[in-house]
Order: C-alpha cells, then structure tokens, then sequence
C-alpha cells in the first residue's frame, strides 16, 4: 500500500460466495445481500442472479447460491468477521462438516491479495473446483483474474459435470 492510500484509507474491491440450502433458502440468500449491502464503510457494487445447484461434497436439498461485489475499507479479517456475525444472525448451526446450511457466506476475494492464515485463506482455496462460485463470479466480472491461479473462466470446463440453473 502506498502512503496516500493509507493516509486516504485503502479500499478494496472484494467478491463474497452467498448460499443456503434450509428453511426459504432463497428469501435467505436475498436477505443476505441486502445486509452484505449495509455492512460498515463498504459498498455494493455488483451481485449476480440466484443459481440453483445441487450440493458439492454435501447431502441435503439443492442450494441457492450468489456471488456479491462489494468495495470496503474494513481489512480483510474485519470483513470474515462481519461475514460470521451475518451467519450467526441466520441461526447458522455448524452441527459437522458441510452441515446443511441456513446461510454460508464466503470471502472469495479481497483485492488482489493472497493471504494464507489460520482463520483465513484468501482467495477462497475451493472456489475454482465450485461451479456454484465461478459462473456467478464469471456473471459479474468475465474477466476476473484469481490471483495466484489466472483467470477464472480457465476453470469452468474443470466443473462442468456440477449442476447449476440461473433461477
Ligand atoms: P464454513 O463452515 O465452510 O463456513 O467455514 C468457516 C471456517 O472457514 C471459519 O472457521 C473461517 O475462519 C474459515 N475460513 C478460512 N478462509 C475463509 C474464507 N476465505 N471465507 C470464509 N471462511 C474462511
């Protein structure tokens, strides 16, 4: 960062993975963006349309699944906490692994950076194995380049075999 964009207080455009597959999932996932809207000194930017797609590596019903852009001067482990206290405001229960789920929000991306730490892996390590990620992020930015692995739209023959219909 330079020293004017700290004096001037760093913003970041950030993609955030939304998803449910309990109770209204899709009245859920909805609900969600509107608050992912009012979360502290950030923006909306962008979001994609709702998806409907069947699990990965889980039981349960089919999910509801959306990708959100938003910009936001909260530092990347402020943000996963504001993500967590969202899920916890949807009743999220994590009763085991990949537990069916009122509401999973995912930090996807924070700009370009990378970050390998105990709480947080940035970007997300699944999301180019997930269909449910890469063609709403594709939907949004077809562009967008996954920093460390190249651009996102090389990974989409890899999920082709994932079932996934625009809602
Ligand atoms: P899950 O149960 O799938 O929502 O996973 C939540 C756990 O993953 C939390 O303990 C987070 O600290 C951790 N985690 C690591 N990287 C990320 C990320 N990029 N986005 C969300 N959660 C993450």
């Amino acid at each position: 960062m330079s020293a004017i964009s700290a004096m001037k207080g760093a913003r970041e455009d950030c993609y955030i993975g939304v998803g449910a597959n309990l109770g209204s999932a899709q009245e859920q996932v909805e609900q969600a963006i509107a608050r992912l809207a009012q979360l502290p000194d950030s923006a909306l930017l962008a979001r994609s349309s709702l998806f409907r797609t069947a699990p990965v590596d889980a039981g349960g019903d089919d999910y509801v699944n959306a990708v959100v852009k938003i910009e936001t001067g909260l530092e990347a482990p402020s943000l996963l906490t504001q993500l967590q206290a969202i899920e916890q405001d949807f009743g999220r229960e994590r009763p085991y692994p990949n537990a069916p789920r009122t509401l999973d929000l995912d930090l996807l991306l924070y700009g370009r950076e990378t970050i390998a730490g105990d709480t947080l892996t940035v970007p997300h390590p699944r999301m180019t194995q997930r269909a449910f990620v890469l063609i709403p992020l594709l939907q949004i930015d077809p562009f967008i380049d996954i920093p460390g692995k190249g651009p996102a739209h090389a990974f989409v023959p890899g999920v082709s075999s994932q079932t996934i219909r625009k809602i």
